[in-house]
């Protein structure tokens, strides 16, 4: 039966109104660390399928690709409709000021990316859709640089993901994108 049956299930008769979710420091492979993607952010929702259907989103993965999660929607837990939702943001952080040191793969992927003064959700999904292709084998040596930050605002450049870019060649709108669509977007138009 393996574990997705039983979550869906679980949560028809455990119900959950309210979920805080810490998304200050995540990390690209297991909680206790390793690599750590600053997003400085916390998340609160009301429906629990939502909540998690914004999280694979926000590392690059689809809700589809989860099968509780459409097993869960599918019994009336809540929707996996992200686009719908109703999404409020406050005290923003637009400061690309981290207490946290990128570290290995972190690093590398960053490599990728021209960041001038991106703010932590945003770069922080940039890192993870880098890896999304990167566990795809799609990324290679001599990709232009992705463009991300306020540092690039009203500037011209080739591309670049989130409203800063706005000017560019090519560019994923969003104030943040979420990690799915750069992805989506990366593979069109960078790779
Ligand atoms: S697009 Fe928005 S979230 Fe991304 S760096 Fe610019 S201001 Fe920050």
């Amino acid at each position: 039966m393996g574990l997705h049956k039983p979550i869906a299930h679980l949560n028809t008769i455990a119900r959950n109104d309210f979920i805080l979710a810490d998304n200050i420091c995540g990390d690209l492979d297991f909680e206790e660390g390793g690599n750590p993607v600053v997003m400085n952010r916390i998340l609160a929702f009301r429906d629990p399928v939502l909540c998690d259907s914004f999280v694979c989103e926000s590392m690059g993965y689809s809700p589809e690709e989860v099968e509780y999660i459409t097993r869960a929607a599918q019994l009336g837990v809540g929707s996996t409709d992200t686009a719908s939702a109703n999404v409020v943001y406050l005290n923003e952080d637009l400061s690309d000021k981290s207490r946290f040191h990128m570290t290995g793969r972190v690093k590398k992927l960053a490599s990728y990316t021209d960041s001038r003064d991106a703010c932590s959700a945003c770069f922080g999904s940039l890192i993870y859709a880098l890896d999304r292709l990167q566990d795809r084998g799609e990324l290679k040596k001599g990709l232009p640089p992705l463009a991300i930050g306020q540092g690039h605002k009203g500037k011209k450049g080739e591309i670049g993901v989130g409203r800063c870019t706005a000017c560019f060649a090519k560019s994923l709108k969003g104030c943040p994108p979420k990690a799915l669509d750069m992805v989506e977007f990366l593979e069109n138009e960078w790779i």
